[in-house]
C-alpha cells in the first residue's frame, strides 16, 4: 500500500468517474472528472468529449409486456417440442448402436 500524501488526493478521491465518449477516435473510456467537466481522451487526447449516461437506461429496455410474454411462450413450447424430439432420437440412437 502506497501512504496517502496530503494535498490533491482529497479532491481526486471527490471527483466521480464517468464513462466518456470520444467524439474524435470514438474511444468509450473512463475517467474521474469534476460534476460538469468533461476529461480529455485517454486515447487521443482530444477534448472532444461527451459524458455517456450511466447505466443507458432508453426506452428499449422496456419491453412490450404483452408481445414478450407470448412470444417466450412460443420460443418455450417450441423448445419442449425440441427436447421432447432430441430425446427420443437419442434413445433410438443408443438402442441401435
Ligand atoms: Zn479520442
Amino acid at each position: 500500500m502506497r501512504p496517502v500524501r496530503d494535498g490533491g488526493s482529497a479532491t481526486l478521491l471527490a471527483m466521480p468517474l464517468y464513462d466518456f465518449h470520444c467524439r474524435a477516435c470514438g474511444t468509450v473510456f473512463e475517467a474521474r472528472a469534476a460534476i460538469g467537466e468533461l476529461a480529455p481522451c485517454e486515447s487521443c487526447g482530444s477534448a472532444d468529449v461527451e459524458r455517456l449516461l450511466s447505466g443507458f437506461a432508453g426506452p428499449f429496455t422496456i419491453a412490450p409486456r404483452g408481445a414478450a410474454a407470448k412470444r417466450s411462450d412460443d420460443s418455450r413450447r417450441t423448445r419442449e417440442q425440441q427436447r421432447q424430439e432430441r430425446s427420443q432420437q437419442r434413445r433410438g440412437a443408443l438402442e441401435s448402436g
